[in-house]
């Protein structure tokens, strides 16, 4: 076989993520490599938790990357803070709701299912009724940014009721994380987690995670091991949030973890309130050509995500080959509708360093082409 090295195209990402990254990023992972615990990366280490603590709104101490995607976050949130026969309230308005009801099984919980239709939020309502019909659940799970659908939950409602019942809450953040408003500590919230390849502009690979007091102490209550040694937070605490020496635990993925203190750093600097405001211009931005089109958004306007936009395919046209032709002759990718969605829409991402003018641009105007 004559295999050569990879080169691929310059690609544009405008679908569910991975999102665009920009050169700055790129470049910051291709620095030289330094050990794991060499006091330099320990250092950044740090600062990644700082910007971390700010991109999540926190103070949390531990607040960190699990070396994995977000699937992988997301299995941390459940695997320490679910013991056997736990009763867990998880609401499924699409694709990762469902996951999580998996997550909640396979650690032997109890799942209450609170079910919505794919394109709603999550019933604030039902949830509360939920609650007051088993008073013995433990946690809340629910997902605020639902990427299959384009849909976001009142998350500050949904932690608040969480509160009121004495119950954890468990959210998902991996698309909203730096593209809606956020805000870890004022709204409440007990275990977060979030992925890089969407709105911070990363690498994709890593998981952002935020543990509060109350779900440190349920860990640390625990009857029973976590049953995943990988994902075991009384353990990783020692190597990300040590108060004393760092310890190993694991490798660290060096290099990508570059690329996160570079995504991090641009938000910081470019300013959480500021990266909401350029999210939310693109998208009226993008919304207004696509009705230009004859394009219609699917998801009513009090619950459209930003960054991630519900589009109909016009009766007649085949949405699979439309997106072909957008990849092979424009280099832009969209993404296909999931679920119940298949075939009857597309997801277009505006997500971090990909919702500006360039971008919005070259999509209405290759949309545009493509139609004719
Ligand atoms: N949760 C949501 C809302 C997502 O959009 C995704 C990925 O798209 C995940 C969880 C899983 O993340 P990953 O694919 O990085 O494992």
């Amino acid at each position: 076989m004559n295999i050569t090295s990879f080169n691929p195209p310059r690609r544009i990402l405008m679908g569910p993520g991975p999102s665009d990254i920009s050169p700055q990023v790129l470049q910051a992972q291709s620095r030289p490599i330094v050990g794991h615990l060499d006091p330099l990366f320990v250092g950044m280490m740090d600062e990644i938790k700082f910007l971390l603590q700010y991109a999540f709104q926190t103070s949390n101490p531990h607040t960190f990357a699990v070396s994995a995607p977000g699937s992988a976050g997301m299995e941390t949130c459940f695997v320490n803070l679910v013991e056997p026969e736990d009763k867990v309230i998880v609401c499924i308005n699409g694709v990762f709701g469902q996951r999580m009801l998996e997550n909640v099984e396979r650690c032997g919980g109890e799942a209450v299912v609170v079910e919505d239709s794919w394109g709603e939020p999550v019933s604030i309502s039902k949830v509360e009724k939920a609650l007051e019909q088993h008073p013995d659940a433990k946690v809340l799970a629910f997902v605020h940014a639902e990427t299959s659908t384009g849909v976001a939950s009142d998350a500050q409602a949904l932690c608040a009721l969480a509160k009121q019942h004495h119950c954890l809450s468990i959210v998902d953040a991996v698309t909203s994380l730096g593209g809606i408003p956020l805000k870890v500590d004022e709204w409440g919230i007990d275990a977060i987690y979030s992925g890089s390849q969407k709105c911070l502009s990363c690498v994709p690979g890593l998981s952002p995670v935020s543990f509060s007091q109350a779900a440190i102490d349920k860990l640390t209550k625990r009857k029973t091991k976590v049953q995943s040694w990988f994902l075991d937070q009384s353990l990783v605490m020692g190597y990300w949030s040590g108060e004393q020496k760092r310890s190993y635990h694991h490798t660290a993925p060096v290099t990508a973890l570059y690329a996160l203190h570079e995504a991090l750093l641009s938000l910081y600097n470019e300013g959480l309130e500021v990266s909401w405001q350029r999210h939310a211009d693109f998208h009226q931005q993008l919304t207004q050509g696509l009705s230009e089109l004859g394009l219609e958004l699917m998801v009513d306007e009090s619950c459209r995500l930003p960054q991630l936009n519900l589009v109909a395919v016009p009766e007649g046209v085949d949405e699979a080959a439309l997106r072909a032709r957008l990849l092979n002759d424009y280099n832009l990718e969209i993404g296909a509708g999931l679920g119940q969605f298949a075939g009857k829409a597309w997801r277009i991402g505006l997500m971090g360093y990909a919702a500006r003018q360039e971008n919005v641009t070259l999509c209405l105007a290759a949309l545009n082409d493509v139609l004719k």
